[in-house]
């Protein structure tokens, strides 16, 4: 929407704000009080000022705060409302509706341009506060999900994926706070990030918003992510998506998950843990089943999990339409209400409401919580507990305060850290094969670029593989634009060689949506329509024999949640083609490289024997570009190692995936090779590392809660010609206990610099939470502790045993105890199991409270 100059400056929609609020609720006390507080930053005052003010709400105004909903346009008068919703006009949701909430769902706001999304949200703000009865401010949240990449000109940072090939969470948040200024800027106050979701899964659209298939690491981001994200005073961040939404059954977005609760508790659930640590504003919950349980309707998850045990205080939030879901998708609860109900009472506070289809509307949802609450099916308490939370936010952010933004500050906010974003993106860089030592280019060579993309329109469709989802759109840019700010391999390698041919072969975006464009490939493997017409062959087959050498970029296109999903993880046949074609017309002198855009692991080792190096980019952002280019000559030397394990066998949708590096023995059974290509940790550089000198200290640890760490230490040496960063990563990668022992375990990592022919002493912190177990039989109740023994601790070939003299809880609680502890005597006993499984086990309990009463002096788990 065109900003309609009315006369409203940011002071005097401000003071509208206020009087409407005094004259509307008569609470012009707290009002005041609220402003006031927050200028002063105090805030002991406002839990008075919060309760003063929710008493002055009807149950409908409650309700009405509990409501999120999505919108498509800026224009109160629109009439672009789902005919379900109850409501004529956008207005209406605060006039007639007073929501709490609104956002701008898939990284789409109502425009691209900065200027008219910041004049366009102040506003919708300030007519807000001027038609609701209760002159609230409403929050707004976007996805902001890899940098603030809803506006033109942005800077897109590399994927999550990328991220955590770094393993530089500094990095990360210096780059993440630039995403909070710029978000903040444009007029939100809420960005839906971090995904703290374990990387497990190649085959799920989701795999590249995560950051690690490894607790530790995904922990970590994540931690200095949600951090990073709040750095504005006016930013809330949100830990999503509450719990274990990354392991459906089958691959696919939001599909059940079945998974042990030795699994929830050792790899799930401890990186949320670790991002909630910086208590951020809010939480995200889960879209999908766990156990068979909806998680928005899990009390367990929401409530004793996530409030009880970890200590949550801020808002838990639904995702998009997810009550209506668990008809919609998970066919669990009969009508509406009974979802509602549920989820209220499990401990959602706000409910996100999408744009239409056949799910209901926020005057549906406000209708249904009040006549639950009058039916006493809602305990009134609980609507007021999670409207409090909502109010506190607001005050928090300075909403009352100040409920709209300076208007000329996202001109300087917008597409900034570019050093950062330009540094992640070449850290990100996984150097996979190096035959020979193809690369680095001298940069003398004539190079053929070949690959996806270009559209049938001649726009350059490979900027889409290098941003991917949640860039300017839902599942990414669109054909044409408008684009992140960007630099592209094209540009930046022709500038860095001698002489450049460019053959881009045809990479069409997908039509996802049902019904429109061609109809085709809404849901392919390929997540793209790639081909590799006879003339873009004839071209290839022209220009490579000339060639000094050849860069083929193969991959991937953008892609997001379900539309993602792939059964296969091959290349799509016409990049295999062309990778035929490029190697039939270039003799054995010819370097022939390979680089690949893509959100997840893709290609088979086939394909890979072709090419003489192969660089995984990942889905590199903005910079990508740069240091694509940068890092093919030498200019930068790669020092990216995957953060997850790469399958072997991609090729049939009954392969050996998930297979993270983290897994339990046996590696290989009978005919299947259970190994990965790829293991966790590799990447090449262009120099070599060697290790010496490995020493732990102190060696023997008598109680891991009082020495949460060992110090490992380690010279490393650059004994190539050129400098480089390398990873030094510690594993754990031999021990025994009362359970089985992953495969290996990361301890902790240090990312240097060293010039050729330097030593450095590496000192790491080893994390020995990393090594603690869920001990004990099946149900896995126990709390979670480091078990006595010897653990082999490696960096690289190199071995030394650390010893742990007696059991410690770490991470110092589980989240069990109010589920097994039928009682509430704080132990779980025989008793309480037998409570739990009733009459199924009856003749088979003897001993078992003994046994419970055993369990290492942490029964309070
Ligand atoms: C996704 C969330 C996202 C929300 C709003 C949902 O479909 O699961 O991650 O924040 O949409 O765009």
């Amino acid at each position: 929407m065109p900003h309609d100059n009315d006369g409203h400056d940011e002071a005097s929609k401000a003071d509208a704000s206020r009087r409407t609020f005094m004259k509307a609720t008569g609470a012009a006390t707290a009002t005041a009080a609220i402003g006031a507080g927050e200028a002063a930053a105090g805030g002991d005052d406002h839990e008075d000022d919060v309760d003063e003010l929710l008493d002055s709400l009807s149950l409908e105004q409650k309700a009405a705060q509990m409501t999120q909903v999505a919108i498509g346009t800026f224009d109160p008068d629109s009439d672009a409302i789902p005919d379900s919703f109850g409501v004529d006009t956008l207005g209406e949701y605060f006039s007639k509706l007073g929501v709490g909430s609104i956002l701008s769902g898939g990284a789409e706001p109502p425009s691209f341009d900065a200027q008219t999304v910041v004049e366009g949200i102040n506003d919708l703000q300030a007519y807000n506060l001027e038609h609701a009865d209760h002159g609230i401010p409403f929050l707004y949240g976007v996805d902001a999900t890899h940098g603030n990449v809803l506006l033109e000109g942005a800077t897109s940072l590399p994927q999550r994926l990328n991220m955590g090939s770094t393993r530089d969470p500094e990095l990360v948040a210096e780059a993440e706070r630039h995403t909070s200024d710029a978000t903040a800027a444009m007029g939100a106050h809420w960005t839906f990030a971090p995904t703290t979701d374990l990387q497990r899964d190649p085959r799920w659209g989701r795999f590249f918003e995560g950051i690690s298939e490894d607790p530790k690491l995904e922990g970590d981001v994540s931690r200095a992510r949600a951090r990073a994200l709040e750095d504005d005073d006016r930013m809330a961040a949100c830990v999503k998506h509450f719990g274990a939404y990354s392991i459906p059954n089958n691959g696919n977005d939001r599909a059940p998950a079945s998974t042990s609760m030795r699994d929830l508790r050792t790899n799930l659930f401890p990186p949320y843990q670790e991002a909630l640590e910086t208590e951020p504003g809010t939480v995200m919950v889960n879209s999908g089943a766990v156990n068979g349980k909806p998680a928005h309707a899990s009390h367990w998850l929401l409530t004793e999990v996530l409030r009880e045990r970890y200590g949550f205080e801020g808002l838990i939030l639904s995702d998009w339409d997810d009550l209506y879901r668990m008809l919609s998708n998970h066919d669990y609860a009969p009508d509406f209400r009974t979802a509602t109900k549920e989820a209220i009472n499990a401990g959602v506070d706000m409910y996100m409401i999408g744009n239409g289809g056949t799910a209901p509307g926020p005057v549906q949802f406000i209708d249904t919580v009040v006549s639950l609450v009058e039916d006493g099916e809602i305990p009134m308490e609980r609507v007021d507990d999670a409207v409090r939370r909502i109010l506190e936010l607001k005050v928090d952010l300075g909403l009352f305060e100040e409920p709209t933004v300076d208007e000329s500050r996202i001109g300087g906010a917008l597409g900034g850290a570019q050093e950062a974003s330009e540094q992640l993106a070449k850290e990100s860089m996984v150097l996979l094969e190096n035959g020979d030592e193809t690369l680095p280019l001298s940069g003398d060579e004539d190079v053929l670029l070949t690959g996806p993309g270009v559209d049938g329109n001649g726009n350059n469709t490979r900027a889409l593989m290098q941003h991917g989802g949640w860039s300017l759109g839902w599942q990414g840019p669109s054909a044409g634009g408008p684009y992140p700010r960007q630099n592209l391999l094209v540009d930046e390698l022709e500038s860095r060689v001698d002489d450049l041919t460019h053959v881009p072969t045809t990479y069409e975006n997908s039509t996802w949506w049902a019904g429109q464009g061609d109809g085709q490939n809404q849901q392919s493997d390929e997540n793209g329509n790639f081909d590799f017409t006879d003339e873009q062959e004839a071209d290839v087959r022209s220009a490579a024999p000339d060639a000094d050498a050849v860069v083929v970029v193969i991959g991937e296109g953008c892609h997001n949640e379900g539309f993602g999903d792939r059964d296969e993880l091959v290349l799509d046949e016409a990049q295999q083609e062309l990778v035929d074609v490029v190697d039939e017309e270039t003799d054995n002198d010819t370097p022939v490289v390979g680089v690949m855009l893509a959100g997840a692991p893709r290609g088979e080792s086939e394909t890979f024997d072709q090419l003489d190096a192969l660089l995984f980019a990942g889905e590199p952002g903005s910079d990508g570009g740069v240091a694509i280019a940068e890092t093919l000559v030498g200019e930068y030397n790669p020092s990216g190692k995957l953060a997850f394990s790469w399958p072997r066998n991609p090729g049939t949708p009954v392969g050996t995936v998930p297979m993270p590096y983290n897994r339990y023995p046996p590696t290989s059974t009978g005919a299947t090779d259970n190994t990965p290509l790829y293991e966790f940790g590799h990447g090449l550089s262009y120099t070599d590392f060697e290790y010496s000198n490995l020493s732990v200290t102190p060696s023997s640890v008598k109680d891991p809660a009082k020495a949460e760490t060992v110090t490992v230490s380690v010279d490393v040496e650059n004994t190539g010609d050129v400098a480089g960063e390398h990873v030094v990563e510690v594993f754990n990668t031999q021990s025994y206990g009362s359970v089985l022992q992953p495969l290996r375990r990361l301890l902790g990592y240090e990312r240097i610099h060293l010039d050729a022919g330097e030593t450095q002493t590496v000192k790491m912190e080893a994390d020995l939470s990393a090594l603690e177990v869920v001990p004990g039989d099946v149900p896995a109740i126990q709390a979670k502790i480091v078990e006595p023994g010897d653990y082999e601790l490696s960096v690289g070939d190199l071995t030394s045993t650390l010893t742990i003299k007696s059991a410690g809880s770490i991470t110092g609680n589980g989240p069990l105890v109010s589920l097994y502890d039928t009682d509430d005597d704080g132990h779980i006993t025989g008793k309480d199991i037998r409570e739990l499984l009733g009459n199924v086990w009856k003749d088979d309990d003897h001993g078992r409270g003994k046994k419970k009463g055993h369990d290492k002096g942490h029964g309070h788990d």
